[in-house]
């Protein structure tokens, strides 16, 4: 098996290896970038945050821990494809398997491994899957914090050419209903179907008049709803309430799932000393 690559798999620069020098030192950073990132990700798949970010905190509050099923995922894809490259490096280079503890142990024999990745014909391979990996992460761990669904836009009725699209497709619904998503910190939002901008205040209120008196399960509310308008409630608080009757149980959905009313959640949690709004009593 030749070593003499001419040049660098990721971006053709002239190389005795498979990566050039840029690109080794690029892969090495990645390995030393990645610790930080899985703790992070481990974090999300608890529902936990290390950003401390924007996200207003209720004194006293339990922290509500949300298992994250894609943040799971991800950690579990990102651990397989780091140990792969390890057992394929210890395979190619004869080297023993080192008894590492840690996904941070296995990062930093990486890194200390880049001249043998370099040197292996699947070197571009690696440095995809890594940069990949780690752009994966970045994302999963920035996006709940970076922005947030606000719900379907409320512009009605829509500007004429969306209607006449519809009409077409023989689609009667007048208003916009584009997802609406905003930064954390943002004030204001715009449309991106009819470019209507309105303040984040103004839509989420206007959403919660609608949905309201809207039914919904235990899950959607602590996973979705609740959070969502930063109003959080852990489920077995929530289940207390239903059990205590506090919370009114108005329906059950298809598969016999007890479902309540957003408005009595809210005025529940309203009554909490720690959650009650300042000069509102
Ligand atoms: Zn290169
Ligand atoms: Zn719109």
């Amino acid at each position: 098996m030749t070593q003499s690559g001419t040049e660098c798999d990721v971006c053709g620069a002239k190389s005795q290896l498979f990566l050039c020098r840029n690109h080794i030192d690029e892969l090495a950073e990645l390995f030393t970038g990645l610790p930080r990132f899985m703790a992070f990700l481990q974090d999300a798949v608890l529902g936990r945050t290390r950003m401390g970010g924007p996200q207003r905190r209720h004194r006293g509050d339990e922290q509500p821990m949300r298992y994250n099923p894609k943040a799971s995922t991800l950690y579990v894809d990102a651990r397989n494809t780091l140990t792969t490259w390890l057992r394929h490096v210890v395979e190619q280079h004869g080297i023993d398997t080192p008894a590492l503890a840690t996904i941070s142990d296995v990062c930093d024999w990486l890194r200390r491994h880049v001249a043998a990745i370099a040197a292996d014909e699947a070197a571009g391979e690696c440095f995809t899957e890594i940069a990949d990996l780690a752009e994966r992460i970045e994302r999963a761990i920035n996006r709940p914090e970076a922005m947030r669904f606000l719900g379907p836009c409320i512009t009605n009725p829509v500007p004429d050419a969306v209607l006449l699209e519809r009409r077409k497709a023989d689609d009667r619904e007048t208003r916009c209903n584009r997802a609406l998503t905003a930064k954390r910190a943002a004030k204001e939002v715009t449309c991106s179907q009819c470019h209507a901008t309105r303040s984040v205040d103004v839509v989420i209120e206007a959403l919660l008049d609608e949905s309201g008196h809207m039914l919904l399960t235990v899950r959607e509310l602590v996973d979705y709803v609740l959070p969502q308008l930063e109003e959080p409630v852990p489920a077995k608080t929530l289940e207390r309430w239903i059990r205590n009757g506090d919370v009114p149980v108005r329906g059950h959905d298809a598969r016999g799932v007890i479902m309540v009313q957003l408005s009595d959640v809210r005025d529940m949690r309203a009554t909490r000393p720690r959650h009650a709004k300042a000069g509102v009593r």
